[in-house]
């Protein structure tokens, strides 16, 4: 075992919102120790959208300034239809949508905002990071909590907190809800320099084109030097229970039904690594005495809303207000933390899927969709208000 000269919280996974959480604990005086069960901290090297909403739980963890030069603030949200190639609406994002909402909408390479959080937390002596420590499982003993790791290491907490995503260990001990729920839809990523892109349509904004069981999505990163690019598809092999659903081929049959220059698109993407994806109901017992989970460990989405990282920070700020207001009682700060984030996670859960489901509309639901994307104004608030204006951390 492990002997610690201060009491420590655990955070279970190095990702986004497990350094996030570290991160608001240590800048609250909390002192952390980070598991990571990779043999490096690290993100994988694509682009992630950023909502207004975290743009103020960023600067409340003290790193944007660092993040800022990397990031890039598209003009508008375009969303296209990818069969007939026409534009069908768009948000704009710039003084209206600022003005709004207070805060910016925002892309960044996923390395530049883990990085930046991670070199936070090496400059906080409050926070301790141990790569090659995978959780295996915990015991919680009276007021401690014990955590027995892959390689037979044991490491002794006040609290636990369960930061180690989709396939959490923690959450199969504490929710004990059996594996993540298969969704069926496969996304295939690529990052290109900017000067290869053919269609230069919508260099400025980030786009959407949307067809039947299919989108993709391309916006630019790294001050527009490179384009990051994302095709998802709704396996219609899942969907018939084959069991080799999702490869690259069925990537090219499904965007068969594209306008030409955005099946051409596809060159952009990657066919060596694909990314299946998973969802989970959403649960309301997160919080067991002094062990909790944060972020995709408590309420993985789909991607539709680009708000899984933005919830897992948003996860990592309020949770670390309310260690912050109940002291040694983590019990008490636990059940309050995740009074306050089950309700806005499940929305996001829940209405990801349903947006996947608008997006992926064909036949008649296609004219329907867009008909009344064809409707709204630029400028119009949509469907995410209630997301997008964000959190009053108390
Ligand atoms: C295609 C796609 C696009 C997306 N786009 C967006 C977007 O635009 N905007 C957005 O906000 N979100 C987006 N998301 C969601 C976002 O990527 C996730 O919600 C977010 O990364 C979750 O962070 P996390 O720290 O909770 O989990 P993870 O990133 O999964 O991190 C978990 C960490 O725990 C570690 N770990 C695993 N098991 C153990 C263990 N036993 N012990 C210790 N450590 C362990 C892992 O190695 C990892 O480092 C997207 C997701 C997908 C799939």
């Amino acid at each position: 075992m492990s002997t610690i000269a201060r009491p420590e919280i655990l955070v279970a996974g190095g990702g986004i919102g497990g350094l996030a959480a570290a991160l608001a604990l240590a800048r609250k005086g909390r002192c952390v120790r980070v598991l990571e069960k990779a043999s490096e901290f690290g993100e994988i090297g694509y682009g992630i959208q950023m909502g207004p909403n975290v743009y103020p739980m960023l600067e409340t963890l003290g790193v944007f300034e660092a993040m800022a030069p990397h990031v890039v603030y598209p003009d508008a949200l375009v969303l296209a239809d990818a069969i007939s190639g026409d534009e069908l609406s768009r948000i704009t994002l710039g003084a209206a949508f600022r003005a709004r909402y207070k805060y910016p909408y925002f892309v960044i390479h996923r390395r530049d905002l883990h990085g930046a959080i991670l070199d936070a937390c090496r400059r906080n002596e409050n926070v301790a990071l141990e790569a090659s420590k995978g959780l295996a499982r915990f015991e919680q003993r009276g007021d401690r909590v014990v955590v027995r790791c892959e390689d037979g290491s044991e490491y002794e907490g006040l609290a636990l907190i369960g930061a180690d995503g989709l396939w959490s260990p923690t959450r199969a001990a504490v929710v004990a809800d059996g594996p993540p729920r298969l969704t069926g839809h496969v996304v295939y990523r690529g990052v290109v320099p900017t000067d290869e892109v053919i269609d230069r349509s919508y260099l400025n904004s980030m786009v959407i084109y949307v067809g039947r069981n299919m989108h993709l999505v391309q916006y630019r990163l790294r001050a527009g030097a490179v384009m990051n690019n994302v095709a998802t598809i709704e396996s219609d092999r899942f969907k018939r229970g084959e069991p080799n659903f999702g490869r690259p081929d069925e990537l090219e049959e499904i965007f068969s039904q594209c306008a030409p220059r955005v099946r051409d698109m596809l060159r952009y993407v990657s066919r060596e690594r694909n990314w299946v994806l998973y969802d989970r109901d959403p649960v309301t017992n997160w919080a067991q005495g002094n062990v909790t989970l944060l972020g995709d460990a408590a309420h993985p989405t789909l991607q539709y809303l680009a708000q899984g990282a933005c919830m897992a920070i948003e996860d990592a700020v309020v949770l670390a207000a309310e260690v912050a207001r109940h002291g040694t009682d983590f019990n008490r700060a636990f059940l309050a933390y995740q009074q306050q984030r089950m309700n806005r996670t499940a929305r996001v859960v829940l209405s990801s899927r349903f947006f996947g489901a608008y997006i992926h509309a064909g036949g008649g639901a296609r004219a329907l969709r867009n008909e009344l994307l064809a409707q709204r104004s630029p400028d119009e608030p949509w469907e995410a208000d209630w997301l997008y204006r964000g959190i009053d951390v108390r």
